[in-house]
Order: structure tokens, then C-alpha cells, then sequence
């Protein structure tokens, strides 16, 4: 039996009812709330995915066309960076491997030692980037025992998504309670004792977890946890945000980012609609430039007018204090450019969930490793979000310019610094993302080392074109035998 009898979750957008789901279906013996307010709302634009999202899905013991059925979803192979290295440049990361690992540094090498004479793309060599650029998608069939060739993940409308887990939790036990909190009474420890609705009405657990999005209700606003800003790093601090009619034809099988002059825009197709969305930094460009921008990308005739959405980049120094952990925008927000906004709740309730389903409270050391490991998977990800700005080759606006001078955070400085000299990916634990993803980036950004390992003149070049060229044919025919992600998808969901 859990140590902690009364679960309460204070909101319920995407955090909260992904906290309630997996709370309902794993933890025993334990009674769950949830608490949130139709008045508030929630944020419902996180709309694309990581790969991870189907192994939280198989936890919930959710059906993967179930799934994309009720959230009008599509398949999402990774991301394509437009204009990010200079305009008129474009690359994808996806979620797929380039070679094993092992070795492959060698096998770049000779690519790029003979760059000049190879009239092919390296995208080609991974099998889930030419998909992507074809426009091509098919669930793998992977033999048991086997892994494999790519990963992908979902595009999905995330009002739908909340609604979905709601009904899910719901069938499984979960309780929920409509009402403004108004204030937040505490222990004489610290801890948080009952949370007070505006009608008055109180609502006791023995633990929260504080999905309250931006307002950080009980992490930050009540136990006064302070905000670590990341803005120095990460600029941007606005969205807009828009529905657009969708285009008879192709579905990408990806989410498209492309770089304008203060920030990025999203376009992300779903089923009967694409989502956009610009993201930017007001010091650079002001919101009713930035809107126009965002309206000139779109494809299709807008459903509603741009949402403007207000954001800082950064995290709680400590995510869990007393009876308190936080998931979601209430713990930290570091912008949406890989996605990983949904990811890091996931990540999070993986670590919450078996502390909360011991017999015993955890004891501080538990608590103590729980928070440094949030800390540094944020950093992790922040890094590797930094990594797509400054190495743009771009200088035509003030944020690229700002982008490509700033001082680095020492742990990127680093792994920068590792690959241009030695050519050597340093990845560390907690990252989120492999080297196959760094490697992506580097790549993409056409940065390469400045110093070749003398091991790279062990494998001859001739060997290591021809296993390319091998490794690229078999690619290029098994892409061939794969549907548009559109015709797939259709018959997908009957
Ligand atoms: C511009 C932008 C783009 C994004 N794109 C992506 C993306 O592509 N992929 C991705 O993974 N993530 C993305 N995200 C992040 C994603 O939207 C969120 O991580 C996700 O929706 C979870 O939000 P949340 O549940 O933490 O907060 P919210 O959705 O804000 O939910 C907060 C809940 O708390 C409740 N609440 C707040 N105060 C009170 C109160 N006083 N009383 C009662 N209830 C209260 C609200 O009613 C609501 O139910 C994006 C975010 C932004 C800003």
C-alpha cells in the first residue's frame, strides 16, 4: 500500500490529466483528484510529440489508432529546420539512426573529406529522414527480438489529448473537482494541508502534484520555490498561435520549423486541420510584426484568430518540496523547438510514480537525487535546444546576431568544443536526446570537426564510400515500397 493515501492534481491540462492517467493505472491503493477550472483553461498548443509519448501510451494501455482517432492525430517522423543555417537551407532531425554507432565517425569523415565529388544528401542515409522528405510513413513491423530502423512519434491536438486522458482517468477512478483555487493553506512543516475553492469549498490530500501550467500555484506562488530564467540562453518569450484549414493533399510526416527574423514558426498537420504558430523573443521583433509573419507562412485559410501566448524560459530550482512535485509548465518551460515540453512531464511522472507507490514516504536523499536529476535534464535539453541557434551561419537580424555571439553555457561550450576539435559527441546521462540526435544537429548545421581523428585513415575511403552507397540503395528501395503518410494513416484508422 502507498505510503501516500490521497493523490490531489491541481490542473488539468495535458500535465495534469497525463499525471491522473498514469496515477489511476499504476499506483495502488490511492485515492485521486484532480482540480482545475473551466474559468482558467488550459494551454492546449502543445501539439507535437516525442517518441516516448508511445511507451506512455503502451503504459496506459492505450491503442495506438484509438489514440490518433480521438485526438485527430497524424505520425511524426521528427522535425524539419528551414532557414536555420542561412536561408535557403534546410535539413531534418528525425528520429532514426545515420549508422551503428560505432564507427560512424569514421564513415562521416570520408563523407565529408568527399563531399564535393558525392552528389547525394547525407539525409539519405537514415532511413526515417528520407521517409520524411518523401513524405512517405508506415508503422514498422519489427520481428520480435529486433529493433527497429526508426522511431517516430504523433502530431495532435492537444485539447483533445487532455480530454481523452480526462475520460480515461476518469473510467479508472480518478475523481475530478471543478473549482478556482483561491488560496493554498499550509502545515506547520511548510507542506500544503488543503487547497480552498472560490465557493469556499476545501480539498485535503496527503500529496499534490502542482500542474497548474505558467501560474505554478503551489511550486512557485505558495512554497515560493525561485525560477531559475534561462533567457539569457533561450530569448524567446511569445507565441502566436493559429488553426489553419488543411490543404487537400500531402500530409507531412513531420513537423516543420523555419527561422524568420525573431524566432521560428511551427506547422504542424493534423488531420483536419495544420496547426502554426511563431515563436519569438519581443527584444528582437514586436507582436504585431511577429503576427503578420506568422500569417504570411500559412497554407490555408486560418480557422480562428492568432492567440498570443506569454512565456519566460527557465525551471523551479527544486521540483519537489515538502508534499509538493511539480509536472509541467509548473516546473519549467523551455520553448517548443524539439518538443519537449510533453516529453519532460513524462519524464517527470516516470520518477514520481514509484516514489509515490512505496510503502514508506521517500526519504530526503530520494528526494534530493529526484530534484538534481530534474535539474539537469533540463539543462540537458536547454543545451541541446541552444545548439540549433548558435551555430546558424544567419547575421540579416538582431537575434541571429545575438544567437551566434552569446556566451554559451559552459556544459554546451564544452560539447561544442569536443566535437569541432576532436570530432568526439559528448553525451552525458538525463540528456533526452542521443548522439544520433546531436549528431543531427551538427550535421544539419554543416559543423564539422576541424581536426580528424588519424583513425579515419584506417578505414580506406573507398570501403567507406561503398558501404554508404550500399547502407543509401537499400534505404532508397525499402522507402520506395512505403506509402504517402496520408494513404497510410487512412487505412490505419479504417
Ligand atoms: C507556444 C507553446 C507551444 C508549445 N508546443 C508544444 C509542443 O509542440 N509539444 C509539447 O510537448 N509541448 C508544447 N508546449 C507545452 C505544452 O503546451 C504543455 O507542456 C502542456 O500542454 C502541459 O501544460 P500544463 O498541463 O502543464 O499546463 P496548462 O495546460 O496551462 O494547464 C494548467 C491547468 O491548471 C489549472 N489551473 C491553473 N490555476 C488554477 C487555479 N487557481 N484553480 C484551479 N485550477 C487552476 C488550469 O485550469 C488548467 O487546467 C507548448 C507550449 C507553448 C507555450
Amino acid at each position: 500500500m502507498a505510503a501516500f493515501k490521497r493523490l490531489v492534481i491541481v490542473g488539468g491540462g495535458s500535465s495534469g490529466w497525463m499525471a491522473a492517467a498514469a496515477a489511476a493505472t499504476t499506483l495502488r491503493g490511492v485515492e485521486v483528484t484532480v482540480v482545475e477550472s473551466e474559468e482558467i483553461g488550459i494551454i492546449g498548443v502543445g501539439e507535437a510529440a516525442f517518441p516516448s509519448i508511445r511507451a506512455f501510451n503502451e503504459l496506459l494501455r492505450i491503442s495506438e489508432a484509438d489514440f490518433l482517432r480521438a485526438t485527430r492525430g497524424s505520425f511524426k517522423l521528427g522535425i524539419q529546420f528551414r532557414d536555420w543555417l542561412h536561408p535557403g537551407h534546410s535539413y531534418f532531425h528525425t528520429f532514426g539512426d545515420f549508422f551503428p554507432m560505432e564507427g560512424s565517425m569514421a564513415l562521416w569523415g570520408q563523407y565529408r573529406r568527399q563531399r564535393e565529388s558525392v552528389d547525394w544528401h547525407f539525409d539519405e542515409l537514415n532511413i526515417a529522414s528520407l521517409m520524411a522528405r518523401q513524405g512517405r510513413f508506415a508503422v514498422p513491423q519489427v520481428p520480435p527480438g529486433q529493433e527497429a530502423p526508426f522511431n517516430y512519434a504523433y502530431h495532435f491536438d492537444a485539447q483533445l489529448y487532455a480530454a481523452y486522458l480526462r475520460r480515461l482517468a476518469e473510467q479508472r477512478g480518478a475523481r475530478r473537482v471543478e473549482g478556482r483555487i483561491v488560496e493554498v493553506l499550509r502545515r506547520p512543516d511548510g507542506g500544503v494541508a488543503q487547497l480552498r475553492l472560490a465557493d469556499g469549498r476545501l480539498v485535503e490530500g496527503d500529496f499534490y502534484l502542482d500542474c497548474s501550467g505558467f501560474s505554478s500555484l503551489l511550486i512557485g506562488k505558495a512554497l515560493g520555490v525561485p525560477f531559475v530564467d534561462e533567457s539569457q540562453w533561450l530569448p524567446v518569450d511569445r507565441a502566436w498561435a493559429v488553426p489553419v484549414q488543411r490543404m487537400p493533399g500531402e500530409l507531412t510526416p513531420y513537423t516543420r520549423s523555419t527561422a524568420l527574423e525573431g524566432g521560428w514558426s511551427w506547422r504542424i498537420p493534423l488531420q483536419d486541420r495544420t496547426g502554426y504558430g511563431h515563436v519569438f523573443s519581443s527584444h528582437f521583433i514586436g507582436e504585431e510584426r511577429a503576427r503578420e509573419q506568422l500569417l504570411a507562412q500559412v497554407d490555408g485559410e486560418p480557422l480562428a484568430e492568432p492567440r498570443l501566448l506569454r512565456f519566460t524560459t527557465g525551471y523551479r530550482q527544486t521540483h519537489w518540496l515538502h508534499n509538493v512535485a511539480a509536472v509541467g509548465l509548473a516546473g519549467g518551460f523551455l520553448e517548443p523547438l524539439e518538443s519537449t515540453a510533453i516529453y519532460l512531464v513524462q519524464a517527470t511522472l516516470a520518477r514520481v510514480m514509484p516514489l509515490l507507490d512505496a510503502a514508506t514516504p521517500p526519504t530526503p536523499a530520494a528526494v534530493e537525487g529526484f530534484n538534481n536529476v530534474q535539474l539537469r535534464q533540463y539543462q540537458r535539453i536547454r543545451d541541446f535546444i541552444v545548439l540549433h541557434y548558435c551555430l546558424t551561419q544567419r547575421r540579416d537580424s538582431a537575434l541571429w546576431r545575438h544567437m551566434a555571439e552569446m556566451k554559451l553555457p559552459d556544459s554546451l561550450a564544452y560539447k561544442i568544443r569536443a566535437w569541432r576539435q576532436l570530432g568526439m559527441l559528448v553525451v552525458y546521462d538525463h540528456e533526452g536526446f542521443d548522439a544520433n540526435s546531436w549528431l543531427s544537429i551538427h550535421a544539419g548545421m554543416d559543423h564539422w570537426p576541424e581536426h580528424q581523428s588519424p583513425w579515419l585513415d584506417e578505414v580506406p575511403p573507398s570501403f567507406a564510400m561503398h558501404y554508404m552507397q550500399s547502407r543509401r540503395n537499400a534505404i532508397a528501395e525499402t522507402v520506395q515500397r512505403v506509402p504517402p503518410h496520408d494513404e497510410f494513416l487512412r487505412r490505419y484508422l479504417g
